[in-house]
């Protein structure tokens, strides 16, 4: 299984919610922080993202880097007792 995670470079957000628009998931929504551009700035908004690049894709400032991560049982994190 494929999971997703992305990282957006908040000072360079201008806000225009076009990554927000090709996220098949739903899964980024306008945070209610303000840059120092005066632009609220995008964020997760559930943890369902897929890593499908979508955003990363469109957004016209480069400022969404996704990364990907596969789950198996391998990568599993144990707890020792
Ligand atoms: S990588 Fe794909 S699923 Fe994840 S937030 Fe971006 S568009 Fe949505
Ligand atoms: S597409 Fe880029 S600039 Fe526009 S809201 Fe999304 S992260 Fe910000």
């Amino acid at each position: 299984m494929i999971r997703g995670t992305l990282v957006v470079d908040e000072a360079i957000c201008k806000g225009c919610e076009l990554c927000i628009a090709a996220c098949p998931q739903e899964s980024l929504g306008l945070s209610d922080r303000m840059n120092n551009l005066g632009y609220r700035v995008v964020h997760l908004v559930q943890d369902n993202c897929t890593g499908c690049i979508n955003c990363a894709l469109v957004c016209p400032e480069g400022a969404i880097t996704v990364y990907r991560t596969k789950k198996t049982a391998k990568n599993k994190v144990g707890v020792e007792s």
